[in-house]
């Protein structure tokens, strides 16, 4: 067994893992107690990386159409099609399109081939869809893209204002961390979010802001503020007092209670995520934001200030390095200073001369031919980008498409000439920034498979074909050596970020590094910062299209599923993408809870699972951003959001989108399990999610269900119920063993899947009890599972309630649940206040402003 520190694949907190491999590809994760961004901790995602290193499913040779190829033929191509290309088209006719997911040698090193010797700006990353707002905010309020506090702050604040940000679910070791301040000094706890959402259902007090209503929220905070004297009178001028007004559809009573908060606690660190960021007025809100903590003294000192959380592991790498269209490496802009300096540091013959195109605009680009040449690392835009169908179309014109990736078949490598197989997370080697600014190696845990490469080696390969020079370094140490030697030009420019100290680090010291911080802890300190007056914008409205539309992530589930959605443990949280919507809303559009639906925009329309629940608020409804093709014929959030971006960042606002649902009838529902992964495309609806050893598809459709093409070749056994309409298949191999079962019924319920699907490959259970879906002596039923790491459902926490369990640590102790990387807690937390709140009549819901 070996250990090695690395950090976590996942999120913008940039947890530290101490990853014990124990064999060619397993290792078992472990949170790294030394780690200054988690102490130890882990949330789920993290906790079972393990489960997603397998082999299953990559890209592991190089790929022109669908032949293999080898390195040399496939780089001459990229290489030989890319100088076509500039020289017929214009270097402003290639592209990049890279991510979040890279580390920070391998953005340099595509930055500085597209910027510094093609000659073009058009390489923009998918953290435009992320954080691109907060950047603005940042260079807008600071002349720099920096974050002024750090996890620190969030220990020593007397109040958190979380806006936009469902922190339990898609930060959970940061709530954690937030949830041990209240513990520890009674730190309150405000979420301003539109949707109830389980941080919202913890907080000390959950302000409903109206979608896009958060500019006016803090306009009108900052001018309470001053009216109480909390802050400066003649701050900056406040152009926005005569919409002071309107406070982003807020209830006075719930104003009131914030303002309370807000004038009482000086140390406030206000967090703020992709709920601010994706929308076409992000970058206003990130500055109206700052501007609360400008006004009132409340940065550069404990506990305070405007936290931007990044939605990726090294989102802040690429920021550092230059991986948005509209910035030069090093915190650089394109005066003519920053250039020749740029240009002279590179030695680069052909140095952009101004910024490139930003997501939404290249994809428009590519669409309309502008753009020939596109080269995607590490990400999904056909499922990821607004509009996605759009995006889908770009790509299926497009000259020439090279997609460098982990994974043979995604939805964006399907209109991919050329695939380069790249390392996965348990192979790469170099450094990420998490969202505090520190910086943490990520370390190889394996050898890398078959024939992937480093994405960095792979660009430095292309470039050297293409005849440049400057790109000739023998491992990932050298690229680091060179960025952190080139932060001196933002040293020269005034700027924050300086990595020089670490310009000649040796190989055993980069191999050694611990986690640091650039900047220091309060790194605009004494340094000038800008209020920059702010107005409320918001969409139009339509009648055509009456509700508005929220998209956003699952506690257990990251990006667009090609890693999580292998894992058999994270899909139990959600196993389909579902339609959550306020009960009127459902009973207007006369769907129901547990069917199926569709939501229709005028980008596009996908069908749901609908989920109707309270949390959301009358108008409003919300569907997840995860699924794609590879998962599900619906449930494709991101074909609903129009192109429409906040015109500073352009990032697009994926929020707040104008939307209608309607009712999608079926002959007959099913499930089916089965050891191969299938595409059961000829049915009306379907959504997978990993079972051990195989897949769980939900299915719906019409007419006839044609068993023989769902199934395996194997021992059929089968039950018809003619009264419940309902028939059922199991396979059976010659030895005995489950291969695949189908259950549908065309008028009843179906059974819980949990325990046939625990029979998958196994040998042993009687046929009378696979056909019934249980065993003849049934255990409990364990409900829909809560704590995924021990498999507790709700009906074992209810019961641990039941019998006198009256916290969360409470439950922890009677049955686990929520003891081992605590994402749970939150959902267990919401259980018992229910299970508590039964008999309590409900409030009276104010009149907004
Ligand atoms: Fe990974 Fe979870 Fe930590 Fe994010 S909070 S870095 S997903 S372990």
């Amino acid at each position: 067994m070996r250990q090695v520190r690395t950090t976590c694949a996942y999120c913008g907190v940039g947890c530290g893992i101490r990853a014990e491999v124990t064999g060619d590809r397993s290792v078992f994760i472990k949170g790294d107690p030394e780690h200054p961004a988690n102490f130890g901790k882990l949330c789920s995602k993290g906790t079972h990386l393990g489960e997603t290193v397998g082999l299953e499913g990559r890209l592991l040779h190089p790929m022109i159409g669908e032949r293999r190829a080898g390195w040399d033929e496939a780089l001459d191509l990229v290489a030989g099609k890319m100088r076509d290309c500039i020289e017929l088209h214009g270097p402003d006719s290639v592209a990049l399109y890279v991510s979040g997911q890279l580390l920070t040698e391998d953005y340099y090193v595509a930055n500085k081939l597209m910027k510094g010797f093609v000659g073009s700006a058009n390489i923009d990353t998918n953290s435009r869809l992320c954080m691109a707002s907060a950047v603005a905010a940042h260079n807008r309020a600071f002349g720099e893209d920096v974050v002024p506090v750090t996890y620190d702050d969030l220990d020593e604040a007397d109040l958190i204002l979380l806006v936009g940000s469902n922190t339990a679910w898609c930060h959970p070791v940061i709530w954690q961390r937030i949830e041990a301040a209240r513990e520890m000094r009674g730190t309150k706890i405000v979420v301003i979010d539109p949707r109830r959402t389980e941080t919202a259902e913890q907080a000390d007090l959950h302000v409903p802001v109206a979608p896009d209503g958060d500019v006016a929220l803090f306009n009108a905070l900052l001018v309470e503020m001053v009216r109480r004297g909390v802050a400066e009178e003649d701050a900056p001028p406040l152009p926005h007092r005569p919409a002071a007004g309107e406070k982003g559809g807020v209830g006075p009573e719930t104003f009131a209670a914030l303002a309370d908060l807000v004038a009482a606690h000086s140390r406030m660190v206000t967090v703020f995520s992709m709920g601010a960021n994706q929308s076409i007025a992000g970058t206003d809100k990130g500055n109206a934001i700052i501007n609360l903590h400008l006004a009132t003294g409340r940065i550069n000192a404990p506990g305070m200030g405007p936290f931007s959380m990044t939605g990726q592991p090294n989102a802040m790498g690429g920021r550092e390095v230059g991986g948005l269209a509209n910035m030069l490496a090093c915190h650089l802009g394109f005066s003519d200073a920053e250039r020749a300096d740029v240009a002279e540091f590179w030695q680069a013959p052909h140095l952009c001369s101004g910024p490139g195109l930003k997501a939404v605009d290249l994809f428009r680009a590519v669409h309309d031919g502008r753009v020939r040449f596109l080269w995607i690392m590490a990400t999904n835009p056909a499922v990821s980008m607004p509009d996605a169908g759009f995006v889908r179309e770009a790509l299926a014109r497009c000259e020439t498409v090279v997609v460098s990736d982990v994974i043979v078949d995604t939805d964006t490598a399907r209109f991919a000439h050329v695939r380069l197989p790249a390392l996965a997370w348990g192979e790469k080697d170099g450094t990420v920034t998490n969202s505090e600014r520190r910086v943490s190696r990520q370390r190889a845990l394996f050898a890398a498979p078959g024939e992937a490469r480093a994405d960095w080696a792979i660009i430095a390969d292309v470039a050297k074909r293409m005849g440049f020079a400057g790109f000739d370094w023998s491992n990932a140490v050298g690229v680091f050596r060179e960025y952190a030697a080139m932060t001196a030009l933002s040293v020269k420019h005034g700027k924050v970020l300086d990595l020089t100290d670490k310009a000649g680090i040796s190989d055993g010291d980069y191999e050694a590094m611990v986690p640091f911080l650039w900047g220091g802890r309060h790194p605009m300190a004494g340094r000038t910062m800008r209020h920059v007056p702010v107005e409320p914008r918001t969409r139009a409205a339509d009648p055509a299209f009456p509700l508005r539309l929220n998209t956003g992530r699952y506690r257990d589930q990251w990006h667009t599923m090609t890693r999580t959605g292998l894992s058999p443990t994270l899909a139990q949280h959600r196993r389909e993408p579902l339609l959550e919507v306020h009960p009127a809303d459902a009973e207007a559009a006369r769907i129901v809870d547990g069917a199926l639906a569709r939501v229709v925009t005028a980008s596009g329309k996908s069908v749901f699972r609908v989920s109707v629940t309270d949390a959301q608020t009358l108008g409003q409804i919300f569907v997840p951003m995860h699924w794609s093709d590879e998962m599900a014929s619906g449930g494709r959030g991101n074909l609903l959001p129009d192109q429409s971006v906040d015109p500073i960042s352009g990032q697009p606002g994926f929020k707040n989108n104008a939307c209608q649902i309607e009712p999608v009838a079926s002959d007959w529902r099913a499930f089916l399990l089965s050891g191969e992964a299938i595409t059961p495309e000829y049915l009306g609806w379907w959504s997978r999610s990993a079972v051990a050893g195989g897949w769980l598809y939900e299915l719906a459709g019409d007419g006839a269900v044609d068993a023989d093409v769902l199934l395996p070749a194997g021992e059929r056994i089968e039950a018809v119920d003619m009264a419940r309409g309902m028939r059922r298949l199991a396979v059976i191999d010659r030895g005995g063993s489950l291969i695949a079962a189908l259950f549908v019924t065309r008028t009843g319920q179906l059974p819980p899947r949990d325990w046939i699907a625990g029979q998958l490959g196994q040998n042993g259970a009687a046929l009378p009890e696979l056909l019934a879906a249980r065993p003849s002596m049934p255990a409990p039923d364990r409900g829909p599972v809560v704590c995924v790491c021990h498999g507790i459902g709700t009906n074992l926490i209810l019961d641990a309630a039941e019998a006198g369990a009256a916290s969360v640590a409470d439950v922890g102790r009677a049955c686990g649940a929520g003891t081992n990387c605590g994402s749970c807690r939150p959902a267990i937390a919401r259980m018992l206040r229910e299970w508590r709140a039964d008999m309590t009549p409900l409030k009276e819901p104010e009149v907004a402003q």
